[in-house]
């Protein structure tokens, strides 16, 4: 059995240590392990797609608002009620605060989450005719969301491709493939934006978050199973 790089010098894939032995240095070998990484990935998991529940991109703003040290599974069992009693940002706006932390408080941080949800159909009522903005600039206005929560919105929404979404399964994802070593989300996306096509942006973060649930796992990658062990400077096979 080949010992792989990475446990010839007594790494263990981990959420933090981006174990990576042999980063590729270039950016062309970086393009490389994109460009194999993107089109298996594909492959894999053709019906990759955003797993928060919702109908349109006044729901799926609420729903990103929740996720926020949330499980998408958790949030998918409190947004029907949610959305139910508001099915807009004109009854969200008027609603009382202690009602929807009733809805939402399994989420986890229900105060702070009901805050930012009233205060965000506040602001789409009073400046954006009651829509969700379709902008970078505008989105990151509103409170609760951020540029990861915009990134989400403007690419499963719109359909826009402005960023990547980097949640803490891209993160340790680009690091264990070697495309990054950015500590922190910003970085990482900005590290990944020029390795692959922008009209990939979005279906990308959803084919490693897809991964890394089911095969690259915090604790214990399937990397004999793994689709891109071939390419992947963390392989263990
Ligand atoms: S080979 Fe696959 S499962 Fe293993 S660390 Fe690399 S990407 Fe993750």
């Amino acid at each position: 059995m080949r010992k792989s790089r990475a446990k010839s010098i007594g790494e263990k894939p981990s959420q933090k240590a981006p174990l990576v032995a042999h980063s590729p240095r270039t950016k062309a070998d970086k393009q490389a392990i994109a460009s194999v990484v993107l089109e298996r990935l594909r492959t894999e998991y053709p019906d990759a797609h955003c797993e928060l529940n919702h109908r349109n991109a006044f729901e799926l703003l609420c729903a990103t608002i929740l996720s926020a040290q949330c499980t998408d599974v958790r949030v998918n069992m409190v947004t029907p009620a949610l959305f139910a009693r508001y099915p807009d940002a004109a009854t969200l706006a008027d609603a009382a605060p202690e009602d929807i932390e009733e809805i939402i408080r399994s989420t986890g941080f229900f105060r702070a989450k009901t805050k930012s949800l009233v205060g965000m159909a506040r602001a789409l009522v009073t400046s954006h005719n009651s829509d969700v903005p379709r902008t970078l600039a505008q989105l990151v206005t509103l409170p609760g969301v951020g540029r990861k929560t915009a990134n989400v919105i403007l690419g499963n929404a719109f359909s826009i491709n402005e960023g990547i979404v980097v949640d803490t399964h891209v993160q340790r994802l680009a690091r264990r493939l070697g495309l990054t070593r950015e500590p922190d989300a910003v970085g990482i996306e900005q590290a990944l934006l020029p390795l692959f096509p922008r009209d990939s942006w979005a279906i990308l973060s959803h084919l490693l978050i897809w991964h890394g649930r089911r095969v690259c796992l915090a604790r214990s990658p399937k990397c004999s199973a793994c689709v891109v062990r071939d390419v992947c400077p963390s392989a263990e096979v």
